[in-house]
């Protein structure tokens, strides 16, 4: 049995089921399912060859755990809309990675101290003599004497600065909500479904999750056609 995280506290065994439903008229349009300990990102492949039948995306709702995914990078790089919620920074009441000014056109990041770094690949390293000597230190990092502080550059970071100026606006929280109703089919998929697999083997499993995923959109079609 694979086993693979949620959170720190929360694991999920076996197999993850993963769907992609269109938003106008709530039918899924693809779906999959992966060993749990992939990573999520992953599950983009089948879902986007599934979805790019139906013709071409204009924006992608998705969850975190696909935003490093090679569908989302290339959305975003051809300019269409990626709507998810940003990676929350944390680190244990210290600065977090919010309080550093990252300059994505100089490829710079500027500490809250004023020490002001190249970015030179994934990681922002501030030279250990400089942090000895800054009166923050302390508040910003538990790094062993001699050492500085560190700060990770997301390979979609201009998308990541995109998402959380997004998420402080009304406008932004209320698209995020617009992917609800994804949560509402994988909840339903899941009651009807059961939280066990019935099959061994991928294969066996996605085409269940397909049988799932029909019965879901014959009660969107029903919605559809009497609200019309
Ligand atoms: S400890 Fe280092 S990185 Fe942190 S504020 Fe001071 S100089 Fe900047």
């Amino acid at each position: 049995m694979r086993h693979g995280r949620k959170s720190r506290s929360t694991t999920i065994k076996g197999f993850k089921r993963f769907i992609a439903k269109e938003l106008d008229h709530q039918l899924i349009l693809g779906v999959t399912v992966q060993p749990a300990n992939q990573p999520e990102r992953d599950a983009d492949v089948p879902l986007r060859k599934q979805v790019q039948r139906h013709g071409d995306v204009e924006a992608l709702y998705i969850d975190r755990g696909f935003l490093a995914s090679a569908w989302t990078v290339e959305a975003h790089a051809a300019g269409k809309r990626v709507i998810c919620r940003p990676w929350t920074p944390r680190n244990r009441g210290l600065f977090t990675k919010r309080e550093f000014a990252i300059d994505l056109a100089a490829q710079t990041v500027t500490c809250p101290a004023g020490t002001k770094r190249d970015i030179k690949g994934r990681t922002v390293r501030f030279p250990g003599s400089v942090c000895a000597a800054c009166p923050q230190r302390a508040l910003c990092t538990r790094a062993k004497p001699g050492r500085g502080r560190t700060i990770s550059i997301h390979p979609s970071e201009a998308l990541m600065q995109q998402l959380t100026v997004a998420k402080t606006t009304p406008e932004g929280r209320a698209e995020l909500r617009m992917r609800v109703p994804v949560e509402h089919s994988l909840a339903h998929i899941c009651n009807r479904q059961g939280r066990r697999a019935r099959y061994v083997g991928i294969e066996h499993n996605v085409f269940d999750l397909c049988r799932y995923a029909f019965i879901e959109n014959c009660f969107a079609a029903d919605r559809f056609e009497r609200a019309a």
